[in-house]
């Protein structure tokens, strides 16, 4: 049963492990491709992207299929990211798991039973209770009773807006707004007004400051780690910024800043303090477009770096160092993390205080530094994931923003955020205001005390969720479960890089599976909304999209491997501050002091806040959510047993001087516990480890770390400490 097309060698060459030693031998799904002589017609060759990583679009795959199987998956060739990863590879594999859902089904027992007793209906029966569902919910309690979300993969984000909209629900989530980036896009909202993670290196770029991102792993790894490696050559010089020691850090980092987790706005404070207490900053940027500069200084000024170590653990010299090195080589540049520096208590003052070095130093909107795109794709705000907001209906949900369910919660992130924080969705269960959840990709583990969110969605009057397999710890939960066609079979969204766009070209989905594109609109057209969601139909709507640009499916379609390029309408240009472009903040400047914080009466500065100190007792720092380069998330598991052999166990990294003060060993059982809970892991001491910080990857249903993960979130944000929690470990 094995595909010759995909050697397994290739395979793990591609996962770039050293856990092969763990490999239980082969288990391999994939139809083995039939033998092709020359009186047989040639296999086909198709296009699509992958969506192991969960971002929209990220590595094109091109495959071959013959009678409507695939029977070759490989790099999509002159596609702007390739070439795919040990997940890209095993999305063959994912599409072909015999415990795929392939039909929609209904729970027969009541909430709460071990068994829900699933049973197959047809999509009319479901589809029907559905409609019937939260008709009935919007009637007996407002449609905004009603919390549509958009998890993983994050392709049908704009059609289940669209869909929210119709319906009348201002209740629109993401896991994004959930427990991922948004909340340091928040954070670069308030101080630059304008959502970055940075930049990869230029051609002028002379330093980078890495700071909380293992681009090695993380996120498209070939492909921005390769960059930053030719950077590194050019002689671009690295700082990064991590409690690990990363393959990021040791392939780049010319100076290594170990801080201890939960210190950033410390850290950062003390570099600027070195950074003004030398000159080093620029003065026309500080006096000109810094709002607050004045009280930066002031506050700063008490974090010098004797005192910084002792907060953060980062010898003195280096930060003396650290700032010397990227304030006196300008421009330098900033690659920054998705969530890593807002998983903590103080979250959006700590990433502000990070986002505030390379502003003081005038790095902003320069060649080779953070720059603020001139031409992104006219009808587009922010990336292409979230849809074009007229498409999604934006404007028309957020005028019912008095109904959202998180405002009173978190202000701020209610008046710059156009998504629900969803944290809080346990209180407005148990408040009697949300009802009804309809989830694609939902997870119940995405969140801390996981089990408070399952008993809380136990008492929703319906639920209905979109997957490709059954997950119990979610699922169990859940009335209707709905198949979803996975990436080899959809066809919306089509995919956008800058300004050049990339069609794809789906197969006939397995069994009853459908996209999710096309559930989102068949629900609205089912609600009476033929018109706006195109009868349900995909491709309709990605046209409607695409008329903005004065193309249709068909152009890109003909267009293929190529993408079709919209022609910009003006030339680059960078500085557009002193040209009187304002920086959308509420003063126009990068905002050292936020008057949004202010007028919300948070602090207004970037302050540095201890939240989560150890005692005798839990005298470690636990970080979870730490990526491996062959899962993402809960997933991929039990989806492709490829990668469930790179690594069987939920594994505890330490220290090894950690790991001998208690007696423990590489391979042994162990307790890792907080005040919050307790589960048992496979012990992996390694010097990679700071000592006194653990680190463990999250997402294994049989060991799920954000059970031992409290419920309290940091007042502006609403995120909870996944990277700032005490703990203990103990020989099981
Ligand atoms: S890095 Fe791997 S998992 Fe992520 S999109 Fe690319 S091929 Fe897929």
């Amino acid at each position: 049963m094995f595909n010759k097309a995909i050697p397994r060698r290739t395979f793990m060459k591609a996962g770039g492990s050293g856990l092969l030693a763990l490999s239980l031998g082969p288990k391999f799904l994939v139809p083995e491709a039939k033998a092709q002589t020359s009186a047989e017609p040639k296999a086909e060759v198709g296009y699509t992207f992958c969506d192991g990583c969960n971002h929209v679009p990220f590595c094109g795959i091109q495959f071959q299929h013959q009678d409507g199987l695939i029977t070759n998956v490989e790099p999509w060739q002159g596609y702007p990211a390739t070439p795919i990863c040990s997940k890209g590879y095993a999305t063959m594999q994912r599409l072909y798991n015999p415990k795929r859902l392939k039909y929609p089904m209904k729970r027969t027992n009541p909430k709460g039973s071990s068994d829900p007793g699933f049973v197959r209906i047809s999509w009319d029966e479901a589809y029907d209770s559905i409609i019937k569902q939260i008709n009935r919910i919007k009637e007996q309690y407002g449609p905004h009773s009603v919390f549509f979300y958009a998890g993983d993969p994050k392709e049908p984000r704009a059609a289940i807006q669209r869909l929210a909209a119709v319906y009348g629900s201002v209740n629109y989530g993401c896991e994004s707004s959930t427990t991922c980036r948004r909340s340091a896009m928040l954070a670069e909202f308030l101080t630059y007004g304008f959502g970055t993670m940075g930049n990869l290196p230029s051609e002028e770029t002379k330093v980078m400051l890495v700071w909380g991102t293992n681009p090695a792993y993380s996120g498209q790894p070939h492909m921005c780690h390769g960059k930053l490696m030719d950077a590194k050559e050019r002689g671009v010089k690295f700082i990064v910024v991590d409690p690990r020691i990363t393959p990021t850090v040791s392939t780049l980092a010319d100076i290594h800043l170990q801080v201890r987790p939960g210190t950033t706005a410390a850290l950062a404070a003390g570099l600027m303090h070195v950074i003004f207490k030398e000159n080093l900053e620029d003065k026309d940027f500080c006096a000109n477009y810094i709002h607050g500069i004045e009280e930066l200084k002031a506050y700063v000024a008490d974090f010098d770096p004797k005192r910084v170590e002792k907060i953060t653990d980062v010898p003195a010299q280096l930060i003396i160092n650290a700032a010397r090195l990227y304030a006196s080589n300008a421009p330098g540049g900033l690659m920054t993390n998705a969530q890593a520096t807002t998983h903590d208590l103080n979250a959006c003052n700590n990433h502000r205080g990070l986002l505030m070095v390379p502003a003081v130093c005038g790095y902003i909107d320069v060649p080779g530094g953070i720059t603020k795109p001139t031409n992104p794709l006219e009808g587009m705000a922010g990336p292409w994931a979230n849809g074009p907001p007229k498409f999604s209906m934006r404007k028309q949900r957020l005028a019912w923003s008095e109904h959202r369910l998180d405002a009173k919660y978190y202000p701020v992130w209610a008046e710059k955020i156009w998504e629900i924080q969803g944290n809080h969705i346990v209180e407005s269960i148990n408040e009697g205001k949300l009802k009804a959840f309809l989830g694609w990709g939902l997870n119940l583990m995405i969140w801390p005390q996981s089990h408070e969110y399952m008993e809380a969605f136990d008492k929703l009057e319906f639920t209905m969720a979109v997957d490709y397999f059954y997950r119990p710890w979610t699922h169990s939960h859940v009335d209707v479960l709905l198949p979803a066609a996975m990436n080899y079979e959809r066809l919306a969204p089509f995919a956008v890089f800058g300004r050049t766009l990339y069609a794809r070209t789906p197969l006939k989905p397995q069994g009853e599976c459908r996209e999710d594109w096309r559930i989102a609109l068949e629900l609205g057209t089912r609600l009476g909304h033929g018109k706006t969601c195109f009868n349900g139909d995909p491709e309709a709507a990605c046209n409607e999209i695409l008329k903005m640009w004065n193309l249709t499916y068909d152009d890109l379609r003909k267009a293929l491997p190529k993408g079709v390029t919209v022609p910009a309408k003006k030339p680059e240009a960078f500085e557009k501050h002193k040209k009187g472009v304002k920086f959308g903040t509420s003063t126009g400047k990068i905002e050292a002091v936020s008057e949004v914080l202010k007028k919300h009466g948070h602090p207004a500065l970037p302050e540095y806040k201890e939240t989560m100190p150890t005692s005798e007792e839990y005298p470690l720092i636990l970080v979870s959510g730490s990526r491996i380069p062959y899962i993402t998330h809960s997933k991929w598991r039990k989806d492709s047993p490829w990668l469930l052999e790179l690594q069987t166990e939920p594994v505890l990294t330490l220290h090894p001087k950690d790991a001998a003060n208690r007696g423990i060993k590489q391979g042994d059982k162990i307790s890792l516990k907080t005040q919050w809970g307790q589960i048992e892991v496979v012990a992996k001491p390694t010097v990679l480890m700071k000592e006194g910080v653990v680190g463990m990857m999250h997402g294994w249903a049989k060991a799920n770390i954000n059970e031992l993960i409290p419920r309290q979130f940091d007042p502006i944000s609403g995120y909870p400490p996944f990277k700032d929690t005490p703990c203990q470990v103990v020989k099981a």
